[in-house]
């Protein structure tokens, strides 16, 4: 049974404001769920809403944490489909803070099972995990500069944020990149829903000599039309990432042939629960998947680690975000190797806890 549900607003600077086509962020506003059972055993659950993509922000999330909560006391933490049915039947859309109740479910139930949560997800270590680092959108000196720093950390893999208006600054900038780095380093970019149909014809097509593994959403997320028409001609594969939040849109997305491969987020799906059915479509489709994240500190990303190790057809990992938070307030969990690889580790959930002293810096709100 579900006996007690602690809810925290938490706040971490960026080392440096984080831009995007959508805007700029300077902070990681981030919500954290607490669920304990009648045994006094904990899952714990991150979320971060991001504004100009979920619609979502940190008090409406925690307004609608202590709803769920309510409606969650008493139940069964096992009962996962009945839970997020619940949760949906409750509140519409609002996919940010249903992760965090999800990913908080999953971890109480992997440590009630004594299994690393990869281990409870069917998932095995066969699969080596390597993050990119996120080049934010700047003016090109700025691009090329951060670039060139994250290859001396020793990145192979670099995703750009593009999607400026024309797209031919963006061509622009991704050739100064790629003459900066060199050939052997793995390009990714992500407009952003930046670009016309128009933009992002030429911005792709004037793309194609620099090597660029596949570029994410590059038109608004509601133009099907124009999505499928890029599809059908791109010489990049398109990945579609605000297009698709959870398995309704996946499904439609790929009826449409309006993206080459989706982003999978827990952020977007509402958690692990509904992740699954997207990564399940996709793999019915032959289609292959990135695990992409907003600004979660560690504990989210580890959650997000674990799912990663449960499917074959993601393939992409862009699980950066601790990287660009001041502070690392989070104790156990996965952590980065020299060469960007993530190490999962064996303990039982998800295997990371925020410090308690990091948590009680902030008010708690207790639902019983
Ligand atoms: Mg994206």
């Amino acid at each position: 049974m579900i006996d007690k549900i602690e809810i925290y607003g938490i706040q971490i600077e960026l080392n440096e404001p984080f831009v995007i086509s959508k805007g700029a962020l300077s902070h990681a506003r981030n919500t954290v769920v607490k669920i304990y059972d009648h045994q006094g055993i904990y899952g714990i659950g991150e979320c971060c809403p991001f504004r100009s993509i979920h619609g979502e922000t940190q008090a409406g999330t925690i307004a609608f944490a202590k709803d769920l909560a309510e409606a969650l006391i008493g139940k069964n933490p096992e009962e996962i489909h009945n839970l997020v049915h619940l949760m949906n039947k409750m509140i519409v859309g609002n996919a940010s803070i249903k992760s965090a109740v999800d990913m908080a479910l999953y971890d109480l139930n992997a440590k009630n099972a004594g299994k690393p949560l990869y281990a409870f997800l069917g998932g095995s270590k066969d699969k080596k995990i390597v993050t990119d680092n996120t080049v934010s959108l700047l003016s090109e000196d700025k691009m090329v500069a951060k670039a060139e720093k994250f290859v001396d950390q020793g990145f192979k893999i670099l995703k750009i944020k593009i999607g400026d208006r024309p797209g031919t600054n963006d061509v622009s900038r991704i050739k100064a990149i790629r003459k900066a780095v060199g050939e052997h380093i793995t390009l990714r970019v992500d407009a952003n829903q930046g670009w016309s149909y128009v933009d992002a014809k030429k911005a792709l097509f004037g793309m194609v000599d620099y090597n660029i593994e596949h570029c994410e959403e590059p038109v608004h997320a509601n133009n099907i039309i124009d999505q499928a028409r890029l599809v059908a001609i791109s010489p990049i594969p398109l990945m579609a990432d605000e297009a698709v939040f959870n398995h309704v849109d996946a499904l439609r997305v790929i009826r449409n042939k309006a993206a080459d491969l989706i982003n999978i987020k827990l952020g977007k799906s509402g958690g692990i629960y509904n992740a699954m059915k997207i990564a399940a479509i996709a793999e019915a489709a032959d289609m292959n998947c990135q695990l992409g994240c907003f600004s979660e500190s560690r504990l989210g990303i580890s959650a997000m680690a674990h799912f990663d190790l449960a499917w074959n057809n993601i393939l992409y990992h862009d699980l950066d975000s601790p990287l660009m938070l001041s502070e690392d307030p989070v104790v156990g969990g996965i952590t980065y190797n020299a060469d960007w690889s993530i190490n999962i580790t064996e303990t039982p959930g998800h295997g990371a806890d925020f410090d308690p002293a990091f948590l009680a810096r902030f008010p708690k709100i207790e639902i019983k």
